[in-house]
């Protein structure tokens, strides 16, 4: 990379401690850093399909330890899928919540997607999460929430990955209800949106959120559609990005090490945000115009919010907290090798 600007990826997901190549997540995170001249970075962590929450908190945790320019959002963890109430004890959200913020973690990571929701059925809106919420509010603790995919994926003609047409998924506006009947009763949350929360086709309504709810910000983590939107109305968009430059931040959906896109995201994204060239986004090469915002714009998307809302430094890792989850959590972790080498690595907490 090029550019001598300094600048923080939010939005990093890292799924397991090999990549195919036997490279562990230290070496494939450090490399990728190092290539990009990403300034500090966040990783974080989803109950997600095949990778488990638990073994992202755990990860991201080690690598927090390791890397002091790391940040982490840690995620509520499930024993089953469909998602049985209550869970066993000591797993409510709160005691949950409660656990991540002794480890160390920076933030939450919050996913409220269709395919997720459909198979946890436990909609984010539930009293389950209640004390989550209201605890977080007021510790204004940072997170990152996805909300629903692009609207594009539930219509009928879609195919391929990620069709919700078939009427057996929540519809892109129930999650939307979902999500914000929890930030009614919790405006204050502080949350970043990923994907300009799918709304970068109706800037308006991303401007009535604003306005209702003084601490909610997004992030430009591609959908390429997003990128697609930006280039269409350049003058638009860019004036867009000036007027609420406080509230929007980088990520990229780097992930590590299941994609091998990761630097090469990173670069676009960033070329996207500085500079008009023309730059290839997403899995599919896109060709869009980049926004060249001018630098005080730019500095506060690419770091200053950021370090705004996560602090000027990472939470030091609780080496005891984290042993301690693992060895309450581990029996969750799917991924036979992943679990071998976090049970390893445990043994060299303090
Ligand atoms: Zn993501």
């Amino acid at each position: 990379m090029t550019s001598q600007r300094k600048f923080i990826d939010c939005h990093i997901h890292l799924y397991q401690w090999f990549d195919p190549s036997g490279r562990s997540f230290y070496e494939v995170l450090d490399d990728l850093q190092q290539k990009t001249g990403l300034e500090r970075l966040c990783v974080i962590a989803d109950e997600y399909l095949e990778w488990g929450g638990v073994e992202q908190n755990i990860l991201t945790a080690l690598y927090k330890l390791h890397n002091p320019t790391a940040y982490a959002n840690g995620c509520v963890v499930f024993p089953s899928a469909p998602v049985r109430l209550p869970l066993p004890d000591g797993m409510d959200a709160l005691t949950q919540y409660e656990e991540l913020m002794e480890i160390g973690m920076d933030g939450l990571k919050i996913l409220c997607k269709p395919d997720i929701e459909k198979r946890i059925a436990l909609p984010i809106n539930h009293p389950f999460y209640e004390e989550l919420f209201a605890k977080a509010e007021e510790d204004q603790t940072p997170m990152i929430w996805h909300v629903a995919d692009p609207e594009s994926f539930w219509s009928p003609e879609r195919r391929g990955r990620d069709c919700y047409s078939d009427g057996t998924y929540p519809s892109f506006e129930t999650l939307f209800r979902q999500t914000f009947d929890v930030l009614k009763k919790h405006p204050r949350l502080a949350v970043t949106f990923a994907h300009f929360l799918f709304l970068s086709d109706r800037p308006e309504t991303l401007e009535l959120i604003f306005d209702h709810y003084e601490n909610v910000s997004i992030d430009v983590t591609p959908g390429t559609e997003m990128y697609v939107n930006f280039s269409g109305d350049l003058p638009f968009y860019r004036a867009f990005f000036e007027k609420h430059a406080d509230r929007i931040l980088f990520g990229t959906d780097a992930t590590v090490p299941v994609r091998a896109d990761a630097e090469e995201r990173i670069h676009s994204v960033y070329h996207a945000m500085v500079t008009g060239d023309t730059v290839l986004m997403g899995r599919v090469r896109r060709p869009v115009q980049g926004l060249a915002l001018p630098q005080g714009v730019a500095d506060k998307v690419l770091r200053n919010n950021f370090l705004q809302r996560w602090g000027e430094d990472p939470k030091p890792i609780n080496q005891r907290a984290l042993k301690a989850y693992i060895n309450k959590y581990a029996h969750m972790i799917s991924h036979e090798e992943t679990k071998k080498q976090i049970l390893l690595a445990a043994k060299k907490l303090g």
